[in-house]
């Protein structure tokens, strides 16, 4: 499936990677107080590329300290809506103007295949910004006629007011778009905050500092660190001039999160993990659906919280239905970030690939047959190939937890409460997708699963203007949308005896 090595970087990414470990602080780059590390790696081809900062306490607490000076003196949400409106559009100007360096950066960063980067990371992080961009003109409060007066005797009214100091804290999958997906409404609705990358993917989030500065966003109101979960990351959960978190990543890191939290009642979303199911009828095309249902878990190399790791057909098509996906498998050339043939890159760290590699494993052991894949494709990088598991049954691990990598489990099923039941047998609750025409029997099962989206005839219809979130252990509150930008302010009641 292999293509051939990965091509040499442009001059622009050799600059950048180049660069010495800095973090991003009140609008300029600063050295950390510390002089530890962190080695960032190219997943297409293992090596060492880049440097950057492992963010020490007293660094977090300088981010914090920025952050706070912001917010209080008003330098940000001083501004008119209109104002902040622009600045913003401004930001998703320069990325469109760098789109092609930033997608480069994110292709060697994260070894997904330049044409996602390009074609999708990109252009949806230009996107977010400026769909919330508008909310900034348009968030209101609210006038009330309280109950117990006379009319007109009390002037009630809700104040919606900017949360405050955010600490933004993303994971590697997506890593511009998570970082924009968190910075966006928080900007749009007058908040600083401090942000944090995966350590394993910096490099697209700090080449943003660069173009915030750029953009006249003030400085302090973005700042941006690097540095490990545990200490780092812990820090700005714990911190108390962070009045609100916002969190992509694990639900084992989330549950983390929320108990640091409520030490100070920060105000906390969470979007964590998934395992979603793919629910194939019998009435559909079936390579539409096999297509389908491939993109779900292939994209990304399965790095993807909504990804469709649990393939539920009926009984009648099942045979035909698996056999079409597994020939679709066979398309995903898998190859280098920036070779041109790569439909399916690495995974983004030896650790990843390992732990993707021991839940095929232990499915094997489990008594599960493996239709296609299962092995990886040789070389340095962290390649796995697309693999289809069959015979596999509920209590297994591959169907039991997320995988988070190119990894299908196959199951029959004979009516629709049945499936919605086995799709609903997990702790998780992210999104699901039906494939059917009859549209009955769609609604109905939309009603029954339990999930914070669903999406028919495709794998996933979600963009900023469409509530983001998982119910269960996928997660708490909703990104995009309106939702996605009152998650970043607070309401405030006024009384007044006229
Ligand atoms: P992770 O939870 O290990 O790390 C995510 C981020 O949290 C990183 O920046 C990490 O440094 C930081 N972190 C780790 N420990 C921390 C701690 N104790 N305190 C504070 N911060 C800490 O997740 P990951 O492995 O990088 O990402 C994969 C996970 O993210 C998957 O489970 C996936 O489903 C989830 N995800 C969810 C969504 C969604 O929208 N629901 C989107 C993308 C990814």
């Amino acid at each position: 499936l292999r293509t051939a090595a990965q091509p040499a970087y442009s001059e622009s990414a050799q600059r950048l990677l180049a660069r010495a470990p800095a973090l991003f602080i009140d609008g300029e780059w600063t050295a950390s107080t510390g002089d530890a590390t962190i080695a960032v790696h190219d997943p297409s081809t293992g090596r060492e590329i880049a440097t950057i900062a492992d963010a020490t306490a007293d660094d977090i607490d300088r981010a914090v300290a920025a952050a706070r000076r912001a917010f209080d003196d008003g330098r940000w949400t001083g501004l008119s809506p209109y104002q902040r409106e622009r600045l913003i559009h401004g930001l998703a100007d320069l990325i469109e103007q760098h789109a092609a360096e930033l997608a480069e950066l994110e292709s060697i960063d994260n070894g997904k295949p330049l044409a996602s980067s390009a074609g999708y990371d990109i252009p949806r992080s230009v996107s977010t910004l400026r769909y919330m961009a508008g909310w900034a003109t348009r968030l209101t409060g609210e006038h009330l006629d309280p109950a117990n007066f006379p009319s007109g005797a009390v002037h009630a009214y809700i104040r919606r007011e900017p949360v405050g100091v955010c600490a933004q804290i993303v994971p590697w999958n997506y890593p511009l778009m998570m970082a924009v997906q968190k910075i966006a409404p928080a900007l749009a609705a007058g908040c600083t905050m401090v942000l944090k990358p995966a350590e394993q993917t910096p490099l697209t989030v700090l080449r943003l500092a660069d173009l915030i500065v750029q953009s006249g966003i003030p400085a302090g109101v973005i700042n941006i660190v690097t540095g490990y979960g545990e200490t780092a990351g812990d820090r700005m959960v714990r911190h108390p001039d962070v009045d609100k978190i916002g969190f992509t990543g694990s639900t084992h890191v989330g549950k983390l999160i929320s108990r640091a939290a409520v030490d100070t009642l920060k105000r906390v979303t969470l979007e964590l993990g998934g395992k979603s199911p793919v629910i194939v009828l019998p009435d559909v095309d079936i390579g539409q659906a096999a297509n389908g249902a491939a993109r779900a878990i292939f994209s990304n190399a399965g790095q993807v919280c909504i990804a469709g790791s649990r393939l539920f057909a009926h009984r009648s098509i099942f045979d035909r239905l698996i056999e079409a996906v597994a020939k679709d498998a066979a398309g995903w050339t898998v190859g280098p970030s920036l070779a041109p043939g790569t439909r399916m890159g690495p995974l983004v760290s030896a650790e990843q690939h390992e732990r993707v590699l021991g839940y095929i494993d232990s499915g094997r052991r489990e008594g599960a047959s493996v239709l296609v894949g299962g092995d990886t494709p040789g070389g340095d990088g962290w390649f796995v190939n697309p693999t289809v598991l069959v015979d596999v049954t509920p209590e297994m691990k591959v169907v039991r937890e997320e995988i988070f990598g190119p990894v299908l489990a196959a199951q029959r099923f004979d009516d629709l409460d049945e499936v919605a039941k086995a799709a609903n047998d997990t702790v998780y609750g992210l999104s699901a997708s039906i494939w059917t025409r009859d549209l009955s029997a769609m609604h109905r099962l939309a009603a029954k699963l339990k999930s914070g989206m669903v999406w028919g005839n495709c794998t996933s219809a979600a963009d900023s203007s469409m509530p983001f979130g998982g119910v269960k252990q996928s997660g708490l509150g909703r990104e995009g949308g309106r939702i996605g930008i009152e998650a970043y302010t607070e309401l405030k009641t006024v009384g007044i005896m006229l």
